[in-house]
């Protein structure tokens, strides 16, 4: 039995992971989707979040599950029990930043092997920052990512939209109370 591992950071997951999910699905016996806990880049969703929204888009993928993790990949897929490490790529810098990665992995854990897919082409352009600045400014985000990731989506921007009036609303109220007591 042949297990795998597709680890990121998933934040959120969009219609290319899923895509990528799939068609790994059907290469091996058991995917684990690892959501990274602590990525270097500054993060929208939780840990909890992301996982949540990345169960419920690979639901109907029988042999898939979703966990969370921290510390090196390596360790993880040896603690999954999995001898293979699957990534996307997208363009030609996602290939730099994999390669590096793989070369790393390698050193340090020489029985696992990378696997990557390429792309989807409908998928090439999309990248979870990407479409996070797009919905921010009030994009059409619904055909990149499945319903319930659009619906997450609109309801942080809107949650982040609210604590941004109340923060500007303290900051004034208090800025009049020093006007008037100079
Ligand atoms: P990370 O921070 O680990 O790169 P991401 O969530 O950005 O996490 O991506 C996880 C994996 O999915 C990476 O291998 C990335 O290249 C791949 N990926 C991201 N978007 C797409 C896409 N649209 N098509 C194919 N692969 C993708």
């Amino acid at each position: 039995m042949t297990i795998a591992i597709y680890p990121g950071s998933f934040d959120p997951v969009t219609n290319g992971h899923v895509d990528i999910a799939s068609r790994a699905a059907a290469l091996f016996d058991k995917l684990i989707i690892c959501v990274y806990d602590t990525p270097q880049k500054r993060i929208m969703f939780s840990t909890t979040e992301r996982v949540t929204l990345m169960k419920k888009a690979v639901a109907h993928l029988r042999n898939v599950t979703v966990v969370p993790y921290s510390g090196l990949t390596v360790d993880h897929a040896r603690q999954m029990n999995a001898k293979v490490i699957v990534r996307g790529l997208r363009m030609s810098s996602d290939f730099e930043r994999e390669f590096e990665m793989a070369l790393m992995n390698k050193k340090l854990a020489p029985d696992i092997e990378l696997v990557c897919l390429m792309t989807n082409l409908e998928y090439q352009f999309i990248s979870s920052s990407l479409l996070k600045e797009a919905a921010k400014l009030g994009g059409d985000i619904t055909s990149l990512v499945p319903k319930h990731v659009a619906v997450a989506l609109t309801d942080k921007f809107r949650l982040d939209r609210e604590q941004v009036k109340r923060q500007s609303s303290t900051v004034k109220k208090a800025t009049r109370r020093k006007t008037n007591g100079l």
